[in-house]
C-alpha cells in the first residue's frame, strides 16, 4: 500500500495503541496522530512513544489524516463521530474497530460528510487487558479482520483500507454489517456472556463455599474468568448495541443447553459422548488452520509504572504481564462508571 501521510487513532486503548504499534512497525505512516478522552491515557500514551503526535482535542487529530480509526468503546461513537465530521478532508478513509458493525453504521453514518469514505471494520483480535499499555505490534498478526462497506462505498477506498490490514498482519474479509453481527454473536458476544455468567455465578457460592471456588479454582474455571476479565465498558457497550443477533443466539444456546440437562438427568452417555466428540473436533480445526497457539494473542505487556509523587524518578515501562487485571477500574471513564 501507499505510505499514508497521517493516521489519526481515537482512542488509545489495547487496540488503538495496537495499531499504532503496528503501523510505526510496518512503515505506513508518517505521522501516526492519538487523541484519546482522557487525560490519564494521554499522558501514559506519551510515554510509551507510539505516537507521533498527541492531542487533546480530537478535532486536531483528525485534521488533514488520510485515514482516521476510531478504537473507543462503540457506546462513544456518535458523539466522536458529531465532533470529528467538520475537521475530515474530502477523500479520507473514516473507519473503525467497533466489536459491533450495525449500530456502528446507524450511529456514524448520518455524521459522515460527502467526500469522505467511510468503511467500517472489526479485527477479530484482542486480549482480556486495556489501556495503552497493553498494546503490541504483533497483535493483528494472522487474525482475521472484517470489513463492512456501506452501500456506495469507493472500491478503490475498500481496497486502500483492506491494504492497510494487511500490511498490519491481517487477513481480510469483507461482509455486511448484519452477517458479521450475527457470526460475532456466537463466535465471541455469546461466549462472552457465558463467562460473564459463570463467573457471577461462583463469586456468589464463593459465600457458601467459604473461599474454595477461587482456591481450587480448575483449569476450566480459569479459563473462563480470563475471558470474564474483558473490559466492562467495551462489552457492556457490545451487548447494549448488538442485542438483536445476541437474543437470538441466546434463545437456541438455551434449547441446547436443555438438552444436555435431559441428558444428564437421564444418564444418556451417548448424547453426552457424541457431542463432546463433535466439539473437540471443532477445537482440533481452529488449531489445525493456526488460529489458536499457546501465546496467539496472549503475549506479556508493558506496564506503567507511575513517577512518583516528588518527581524524582521517571516512568519506567516494565515487560510482565499485568498482576490483576481485575484489580482496579483504569480509565477516567471506567472509574467514573466504577464509583
Ligand atoms: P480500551 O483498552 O478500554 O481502550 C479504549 C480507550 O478509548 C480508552 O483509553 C478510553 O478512555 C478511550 N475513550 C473512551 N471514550 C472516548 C472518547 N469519547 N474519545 C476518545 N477516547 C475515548 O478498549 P479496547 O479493547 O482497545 O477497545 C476499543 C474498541 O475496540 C472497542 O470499540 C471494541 O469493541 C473494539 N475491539 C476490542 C477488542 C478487544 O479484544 N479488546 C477486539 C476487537 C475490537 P477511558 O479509559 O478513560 O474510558
Amino acid at each position: 500500500m501507499d505510505r499514508l501521510k497521517k493516521i489519526a487513532i481515537i482512542g488509545l486503548g489495547l487496540i488503538g495503541s495496537s495499531i499504532a504499534h503496528a503501523t510505526r512497525r510496518g512503515k505506513l505512516a508518517a505521522e501516526i496522530a492519538g487523541h484519546d478522552a482522557s487525560t490519564d491515557v494521554l499522558e501514559r500514551s506519551r510515554v510509551l512513544g507510539f505516537c507521533d503526535s498527541l492531542h487533546d482535542d480530537v478535532a486536531g487529530a483528525v485534521k488533514n489524516a488520510d485515514l482516521v480509526i476510531l478504537c473507543a468503546p462503540v457506546g462513544a461513537y456518535k458523539a466522536i463521530a458529531q465532533q470529528i465530521a467538520p475537521h475530515l478532508k474530502a477523500g479520507t478513509i473514516l473507519s473503525d474497530v467497533g466489536s459491533v458493525k450495525g449500530a456502528v453504521v446507524r450511529d456514524v453514518g448520518p455524521f459522515v460528510p460527502k467526500g469522505v469514505n467511510f468503511i467500517p471494520a472489526h479485527p477479530v483480535a484482542g486480549t482480556e487487558f486495556s489501556g495503552p499499555e497493553a498494546g503490541f505490534a504483533s497483535l493483528f498478526d494472522g487474525r482475521w479482520a472484517i470489513l463492512t462497506p456501506v452501500k456506495g462505498a469507493k472500491p478503490d477506498a475498500v481496497q486502500r483500507l483492506k491494504s492497510f490490514w494487511q500490511a498490519l498482519g491481517s487477513q481480510v474479509d469483507v461482509m455486511d454489517a448484519g452477517h458479521h453481527d450475527l457470526v460475532l454473536a456466537i463466535t465471541s458476544h455469546l461466549p462472552h456472556l457465558i463467562a460473564y455468567n459463570i463467573v457471577g455465578t461462583a463469586h456468589d457460592l464463593e459465600k457458601v463455599t467459604q473461599g474454595e471456588v477461587i482456591k481450587y479454582s480448575a483449569s476450566g474455571f480459569r479459563d473462563f474468568t480470563r475471558i470474564a476479565a474483558s473490559d466492562p465498558t467495551m462489552w457492556r457497550d457490545v451487548f447494549l448495541n448488538n442485542r438483536d443477533a445476541v437474543l437470538e443466539v441466546l434463545g437456541r444456546f438455551n434449547e441446547d443447553l436443555s438438552q444436555l440437562q435431559r441428558a444428564v438427568r437421564n444418564g444418556d452417555g451417548k448424547t453426552l459422548f457424541d457431542l463432546f466428540t463433535r466439539t473437540r473436533a471443532v477445537r482440533r480445526a481452529i488449531v489445525e488452520i493456526g488460529q489458536d497457539t499457546p501465546s496467539f494473542g496472549r503475549l506479556p505487556f508493558q506496564v506503567y509504572v507511575p513517577p512518583k509523587k516528588d518527581g524524582t524518578e521517571k516512568s519506567k515501562k516494565k515487560s510482565t504481564a499485568r498482576k490483576n487485571p481485575l484489580s482496579k477500574p483504569r480509565g477516567k471513564t471506567e472509574r467514573r462508571r466504577a464509583k
